[in-house]
């Protein structure tokens, strides 16, 4: 947000008065999710001490299944540094976790940079207290800092501290196995929080706690099942969510029989909290609902029509102070370049009736599938060299909600749709 200076200063003046700093305020009939999709919670999957099989076995896994990781790295663990850097590359998380891994370490400062060094464009907002102790001084440096100590963390955590659970490990909790990993889920449904995963190692290859990986792809599985209801992204996306949802305000800057215009705008730093937030608002029976187009700064984002107990809703994905957005709801033809988090193009969008998958993302020989909620296969496509559509028109199934898989046998990229 673009805010004269002097105006910014009195705002503060006046905050620290009435104790209203930087809350932002939503305008009927605009709501914002709570998480992302609107699900009813979110987890992350968080992974410490750079054991070797979390680059060989965890990341190919969260890449399969659709899902993204955060690695907390710290160079006393000699990490491999291209297997770090291929991660991220992939949309993984590379957090801290201090240089020399000591009780009260404070280079929290150093141990940024040492990661922003190391790994190209990674900012490193992330952090991950070595030993679950806990000096003070992280949040000058970090947007959010991870601690042990349970599930779930609340819906606005303390970010100096965010609660997560450590995962096989007999002494902390006693979550050995698929059963008790998918009760962080449940948990997080039930609570309306975000339910934070801590593993060392994976399969075997770390004596203090290592995570079966087959527990670890039965537990993603289930959360691919409940994805209409829980979220599962990296560790500091869900921390800029929760601030940037904390902090957004969402109102009408102008409408007409066609179209609304929003100004969606926080006060938090835009090179850092470009995370896009979930809008939704009622669908008027006056719209002619095949042809609703959402663009912000002239840019289609994702959207999606949504019924929540027989009332409909269209819900859009758009970045705090990423521009205007526009909603159109008369007739109109245009076409499509789709854009999605940190302005990477998103590998598959869904336009209404279509399914767009964005071909600069994959090889060839693309695979599209659907599946339903409980991972049974609906339908099945391969593109041929010159498609980048699915036309969702033919498909007949029963739910109101299905995943889109598209791979080429590598990269692997899975969209949630409602009907
Ligand atoms: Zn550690």
């Amino acid at each position: 947000m673009t805010i004269n200076l002097l105006h910014f200063r009195s705002l503060l003046i006046a905050g620290t008065m009435t104790c209203i700093v930087s809350a932002g305020s939503v305008e009927k009939p605009f709501e914002v999710g709570t998480w992302a999709n609107f699900c009813k919670g979110a987890v992350s999957h968080t992974f410490d001490d750079n054991t070797s099989n979390q680059l060989t076995k965890a990341v190919p896994l969260f890449n399969e299944k659709g899902f993204h990781m955060t690695i907390f790295t710290s160079p006393y663990y000699r990490p491999n540094w291209n297997g770090i850097r291929s991660a991220f590359a992939q949309g993984h998380e590379i957090g801290s976790h201090s240089i020399k891994h000591e009780s009260n370490a404070t280079d929290f400062a150093a141990s940024q940079k040492y990661i922003q060094d190391s790994v190209p464009g990674e900012q490193c907002i992330s952090y991950a207290y070595p030993n679950c102790t806990y000096p003070s001084g992280a949040s000058n440096v970090y947007v959010a800092s991870r601690g042990c100590e349970g599930y779930p963390a609340p819906k606005t955590p303390d970010f100096n501290n965010i609660k997560a659970q450590l995962i096989a490990s007999a002494q902390y909790g006693n979550i050995m196995d698929v059963n008790g990993m998918n009760k962080l889920v449940d948990a997080a449904i039930q609570e309306a929080g975000w339910s934070i995963y801590l593993h060392h190692g994976v399969e075997g290859d770390y004596m203090f706690a290592a995570t079966p990986l087959n527990d670890l792809s039965q537990n993603l599985d289930y959360i691919a099942k409940n994805r209409d209801k829980v979220w599962c992204e990296t560790f500091g996306n869900v921390a800029r969510y929760i601030k940037e949802r904390d902090a957004v305000t969402v109102k009408k800057k102008a409408s007409d029989d066609k179209s609304i215009t929003v100004e969606i705008t926080d006060n938090l730093d835009n090179k850092i909290f470009n995370y896009p937030l979930s809008i939704r608002l009622p669908v008027e029976n006056t719209w002619d609902k095949p042809s609703v187009t959402v663009k912000q700064a002239g840019k289609d984002v994702q959207d999606t029509i949504v019924s929540v107990d027989g009332k409909e809703y269209l819900m859009f994905q758009a970045v705090p102070d990423g521009g205007d957005v526009v909603i159109t709801f008369g007739a109109t033809t245009s076409v499509k370049n789709s854009v999605s988090f940190n302005g990477n193009a998103a590998p598959i969008t869904r336009l209404r009736s279509s399914l767009v998958i964005n071909r600069q993302q994959f090889n060839n020989n693309i695979s599209v599938t659907l599946f339903n909620l409980d991972g049974k296969t609906i339908a099945c496509y391969k593109l041929k060299n010159d498609e980048s559509t699915v036309d969702l028109n033919g498909i007949t199934f029963s739910g109101s909600t299905f995943i889109a898989n598209v791979s080429d046998g590598v990269t692997t990229s899975s969209l949630l749709v409602h009907r």
